[in-house]
Order: structure tokens, then sequence, then C-alpha cells
């Protein structure tokens, strides 16, 4: 553990322990500490005990009502807002990638923009027969495995949407972003407790491997698994017996035809490809450029953040920065490259380049490894195609068939409406960076975990609910 995160753990046993000296005794903080549970504020050494514990949270939070059960949630938005910059930096300082001022962002906008209780409506249909009402019910205890791009967004996501439908958790977040996942579940449940008396309403497990993953996958307590991440977990979550949400991996394409607005085009693409090192599944990955307008595009994104490779540095990189899977045959990223900086991309290929640049980009090859690759690291390749029949064509090879994001700069209706029916993708983003898909600089709200395999699309609290309906026959219409 990093010095910086040891301290901030003492930090906060030790506030812990003044709060319970100080405390009269009779406050929700009062509770048992949290030796005497088993779990240290949700942090759990085995997946039985943290299912049990989670199991007796969540009858307990439904339980508590509904107003003490937005307070939680409360709790979470206000420790992410307020606390963004710390622990934007402990989980850069632990998982080594991406960058400090997005990370930060994230936080911020999981805490302003994730939605909560206000989605749990009820519906209510009356005619002759009666009244039939639909409510939206918790499943219990879900499992949740996270991913090391966005440790902590995507576990304060999950937990501000679930907790508000009424679930609690039991996590296995990503390895090398586990340490700040524990910490911030730490500060949850203690905040949660202060403010509610609700304890575990997260349960994450502290030392985090593929069998514990495996545990929750077929613990009979866990209602439903929600897992986020590449094609591996994805694919062992669709196989497992339980109901599944699965946000999986994209590799979104980009495509731009001769009617855009080319300086908005290469600006909103650096901006978006450069997002975060690249690291959003939602991140532009790959551009298919109309020949007609592919040279101004190219020196366009120069102007705004971009720095450009030659043919032969972008081939270079891709040798240092990809290789070929020798099972699937598929070009993945070497793990020293994701998510770093674009001057240690850069010194790969002998270059040195001016500070301030967001993302390295090049024209490469249809054959180019960069286009099947999710990279996960700011290099943007370009590629020249003859028109936007080719290029929608491309952006559907290259997408996989993953139907999770794809982007279009346009003016013309027709090609943004051929493209929508041809890329069949959960976001199709005109006109704008990936992040407008998510609710920055677009409409919508935002979230962390974008199920694409299982077709919920971008998740909110509905999607962690069961659907119930309550029928009256003959009665209480009041008309
Ligand atoms: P990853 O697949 O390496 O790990 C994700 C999580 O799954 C981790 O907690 C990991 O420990 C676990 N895991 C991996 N293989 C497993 C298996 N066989 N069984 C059980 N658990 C397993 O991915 P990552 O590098 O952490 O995140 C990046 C990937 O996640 C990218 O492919 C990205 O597109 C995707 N992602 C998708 C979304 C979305 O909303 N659709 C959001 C973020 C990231």
């Amino acid at each position: 553990m990093s010095a910086t995160l040891n301290e901030a753990l003492i930090r906060d046993v030790v506030a812990e322990v003044l709060g319970r000296l100080g405390g009269n005794g009779s406050s929700p903080a009062a509770v048992a500490p949290p030796a005497a549970r088993g779990g240290a504020d949700g942090l759990f050494g085995d997946v039985n005990a943290a299912v049990a514990a989670a199991k007796v949270a969540q009858k307990r939070l439904v339980a508590a009502g509904l107003e003490r059960r937005a307070a939680a949630v409360q709790c979470i938005r206000d420790i992410v807002i307020q606390q963004a910059e710390e622990l934007g930096r402990l989980e850069l300082e632990e998982t080594k990638i991406g960058r400090l001022d997005h990370k930060i962002e994230k936080l911020l906008v999981c805490g302003r923009a994730t939605p909560g209780m206000e989605f749990l409506t009820t519906e209510a249909v009356s005619g002759d027969h009666g009244l039939c009402v639909t409510e939206h019910a918790p499943w219990g205890v879900l499992g949740v495995i996270t991913p090391v791009t966005h440790s902590v967004p995507t576990l304060a996501c999950n937990a501000i949407m679930m907790i508000a439908a009424g679930n609690t958790l039991v996590v296995n977040p990503h390895p090398s972003g586990a340490k700040v996942a524990a910490l911030a579940t730490q500060r949850f449940n203690r905040a949660i407790r202060e403010k509610t008396g609700l304890e575990d309403l997260i349960c994450l497990i502290e030392k985090p491997t593929l069998q514990t993953a495996d545990e929750i996958f077929k613990h009979p307590d866990v209602a439903m698994l929600v897992v986020t991440g590449g094609p591996g977990v994805a694919q062992a979550a669709m196989a497992s017996r339980k109901k599944a949400i699965v946000a999986g991996p994209g590799n979104p394409p980009v495509v731009v035809d001769e009617t855009a607005d080319i300086e908005k085009a290469a600006a909103g693409i650096i901006k978006g490809a450069a997002y975060d090192n690249n690291l959003l599944c939602i991140g532009e990955k790959e551009v298919f450029v109309v020949a007609a307008v592919a040279d101004r595009l190219l020196e366009a994104m120069g102007r705004h953040g971009g720095f450009r490779l030659t043919g032969d540095q972008a081939r270079a990189l891709a040798r240092a920065a990809l290789h070929q899977d020798e099972k699937s045959g598929h070009w993945v990223a070497n793990k020293e490259f994701v998510g770093k900086d674009p001057p240690v991309l850069a010194a790969a290929v002998g270059l040195s380049i001016p500070a301030g640049v967001q993302c390295l980009y090049g024209e490469v090859d249809i054959d180019s490894p960069w286009l099947p690759c999710e990279q996960m690291m700011p290099f943007l390749p370009v590629v020249r195609v003859r028109d936007v029949d080719e290029a929608i064509a491309m952006a559907v090879k290259f997408e996989h068939g993953f139907g999770h994001t794809a982007i279009i700069w346009s003016q013309s209706v027709d090609h943004m409406t051929r493209m929508g029916k041809a890329v069949n993708t959960t976001l199709f983003i005109k006109n704008g960076p990936c992040m407008a898909g998510l609710g920055a600089g677009g409409e919508g709200f935002s979230s962390f975990s974008i199920a694409t395999p299982t077709g919920e699309g971008v998740t909110s609290p509905l999607s962690f609910t069961r659907v119930r309906r309550c029928v009256m026959v003959d009665n209480l219409r009041i008309l």
C-alpha cells in the first residue's frame, strides 16, 4: 500500500475512534465497533461473510423506509463530491493509469449526475375492473464487479443507484484498484451509519481474486450480478446461471463525413479520445474520415491538442504497445502503455513532445492493428476512406458487434440515420465527444455501467429493480 493510502486509512481510523469517544452513546454512530461485527465498515476477507452481512443489511435497508434510504444515498454523493480531489489522487496513485484532472471530474459527475430514488416512480392504471399499480422492488443482494479504469466512480455510481433501488452490494473490485475502493467503501459505510444507523450497505472483498469473483457468481444468496469490465468477465458473467447485467467492452468508431464542421469535429474527437488517457469504454478508439475532408481533419486535430505521428511512427508504436493474444488471436494493449500519458507513448518511438499535448494520432492503413484493438491509451488511429458508405461499413466492422458506442460528425441527417441503423449501438452520438453520451455536455443522466450485451443500456436505479404488479379487482377506483 502506498504511504499516502496508508496515511488516509490511519487518519480515518483516528477520526472514527475520536468520534466514538466524544459520542453521547445514543447516536446511530454509537453502534458496535466494526471489529465486533466481523467486517471493518464493509470490508470482508471472505465472500460468505460479506454476503451474510449484505443480506442482513438489505432487510434493514428496506425496513428503514424511504427517507433514511435517501439519506444513505446522499452520504455517498456528498463524499465523492467533497473528497473528489483526494479520492481521485489516491486512485491514480494506486492504479497508475489515467489523468488526475479527469479522475476528479469523473467523481464529481458521479456524485452530481447519477440518478437516485426519483427514478422509482409508481405507475397506476384504473378502469371498470378496479386498480392496477406497478412498483419497482429491490432484488436483494447484488454481486458487483468493478473495473480498474474507474474503480471508485463505478463503485460509487453503482452503490448510489443500487441502494436507491433498495439493494445492498457485495463488491469484488479489480485487484489493481482494490485499496482505494476499500477506503471509499469504509468512508461510505461510516457516513451512512452515522447519518442513518444503517450498516454494511456496501460489502467489499478486501483482497479480491478470480476465485472470490467466482464465489460471488455462485453464491445462492446473491440475487443478481452486475459486471462492468472487459471481454473475459463479460463472458464469465453471461455464462453464469444467475441473472446478470453486463457492462462489457467497447471499441467506439468515429465517422467524419464531407458535410461535417471539421474544426468542431477535430476538437471534439481529441477531447473525447484524450479523456482520462483514453480509458473510457465509450472513448473514441478509431476514426474513419471521407477522403474529401481527410487532410483538413488531420491538420485540424493538431490545432486542438493532438500530436501527429507519421505512418512509420504509428507502426512503431503499435509494435511497442500492442500484441496479439495467443489464444484468441485478438489484438490487445500492453499493460505498460494502458492509460499512460502521451509523453510515455511518444518516448516509446523516440519522440519528445511539447507540454500540453492531449493525445497522439496518425493516419494508418485499414489493416493496422490499431483498428481492432481497444487500445485504452492516448493514440488515435485515423483511416481515410472513399465515402460515407465505406466509413459506415468500417465502423460496423471494427465495433465488433459489441453494440456499445459509435459517433458521427456530420450535418447530413441521412448519413446519421444510415449509420445509426447499421451500427446498432447502445450509445450513438452525433456531433459531440463521447462524454456527451453520458450527460457531460449532452442531455441525459450519467452512469458508469453501460449494459451492452444484456441490453439494459445506460443503467439507472430502475435497472436494479424487479417490476411488481398489485391489482385490486372491481374496487378503489374513486371516479
Ligand atoms: P477487466 O476485464 O480486466 O476487469 C474487470 C473486472 O473483472 C475486474 O474486477 C477483474 O478482476 C474482473 N475479472 C476479469 N476477468 C474475470 C473473470 N474471468 N471472472 C471474474 N472476474 C473477472 O477490465 P478492466 O481493465 O478493469 O476495465 C476495462 C474494460 O472494461 C474495457 O474493456 C472497457 O471497455 C470495459 N468497461 C466497460 C464499461 C461499460 O460500462 N460497458 C465501463 C467501464 C469499463
